[in-house]
């Protein structure tokens, strides 16, 4: 079997698929006028996300990570989750999702074969959530997180990216939060990206100074897993729950880079920003082009860099979920 390994020795068994562009909250870091597009896009079928993952699958892809847009306005969505539960490789299937439809949901996808999943609640004070996602539906994501406890989801994990001057106050709220659940809260450091210049000089945090906060509280670094990609993992004596921080600025993120990604139009994307992907969407029809689709991935990894550059000034271009 073929394994995903590049020029600087990193393998790559873990890959993010979006499966649409579309989404139903106006998040002010990432789509704060809404989801709009130009034209209206084909987003990728069924029948081409297996074809997909079947040459992933042989290439060594254990894991899949659902994301967007907001992946569960798919009506097809269950479906999709049980098409790449259905592939023998594939030990673990996670979504992102925002929680608008999770408390509907949780059980129903579960049985379809979804493992993990994180939920974005960039805030516990309903006002601010409001404030930062445009929706007025704190309490119903909320359930939604319970939902997937009681579903039987054995790993739930919180996004949440801190900003200065609207969510960064809810710190000690989040951490008090988990003393009692068993939950992992992820910080994202918010990204600047081609469009968000002012919003990112306004209100970025730097994931370091999340870092001394927590160490000064007693939070101990807990050894990386290769499973744990950039994330730095931190445990606390008293709290069940962990915390996880997702620092894209700091220096050594991309040495642990553990995945690749394909657009909700099936593009492969080496990085998270930036550059235009290479296209798969010819080859994912036929399950006969699959050996073709698997050197064409082959190929494309030999061209993937060792670093974005951020931490030395280099701006993200868009995140692919825009592109
Ligand atoms: N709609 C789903 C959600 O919000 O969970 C999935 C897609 S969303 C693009 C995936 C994650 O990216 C979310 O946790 C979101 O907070 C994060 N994100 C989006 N824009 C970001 C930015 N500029 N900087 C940091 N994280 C960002
Ligand atoms: Fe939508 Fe997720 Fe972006 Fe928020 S972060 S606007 S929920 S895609």
């Amino acid at each position: 079997m073929n394994q995903l390994i590049d020029n600087y020795g990193r393998k790559f068994e873990y890959l993010r698929l979006s499966i649409t562009d579309e989404c139903n909250f106006k998040c002010n870091y990432c789509l704060p006028d809404g989801y709009s597009s130009p034209h209206k896009k084909h987003f990728l079928t069924v029948n081409e996300i297996r074809n997909l993952l079947n040459a992933f699958s042989e290439l060594g892809t254990k894991k899949v990570r659902i994301t967007g847009g907001e992946p569960s306005l798919r009506k097809d969505f269950s479906e999709i989750i049980s098409t790449i539960a259905n592939i023998r490789t594939i030990e673990k299937v996670a979504m992102t999702t925002n929680g608008y439809s999770l408390s509907k949901n949780a059980q129903q996808w579960f049985d379809a074969g979804l493992d993990a999943i994180n939920v974005s609640v960039d805030s516990l004070d309903a006002k601010t959530f409001y404030l930062i996602t445009g929706k007025n539906i704190f309490q119903r994501v909320m359930q939604g997180v319970q939902a997937c406890v009681d579903a039987g989801f054995k790993q739930v994990k919180i996004n949440s990216v801190l900003m200065r001057g609207l969510n960064d106050r809810d710190i000690d709220l989040y951490l008090d939060w988990i003393k009692n659940q068993p939950i992992q809260l992820r910080f994202i450091e918010l990204m600047q990206t081609e469009d968000n210049a002012d919003f990112f000089n306004k209100h970025h945090i730097s994931g370091e100074w999340i870092k001394e906060k927590l160490l000064a509280s007693g939070w101990i670094r807990k050894t990386a897993l290769n499973h744990d990609g950039p994330a730095q993992v931190f445990t606390h004596p008293t709290h069940i729950g962990e915390i996880g921080l997702i620092m894209p600025y700091s220096k050594d993120f991309c040495n642990s880079c553990n995945r690749l990604r394909v657009s909700s139009v099936g593009r492969l994307h080496l990085c998270l920003f930036g550059e235009e992907g290479i296209d798969l969407r010819d080859l994912l029809a036929s399950s006969k082009d699959k050996e073709r689709l698997k050197t064409r991935i082959i190929n494309a990894l030999t061209t993937k860099k060792e670093s974005h550059f951020l931490h030395a000034g280099e701006m993200g271009g868009l995140p692919i979920w825009h592109l």
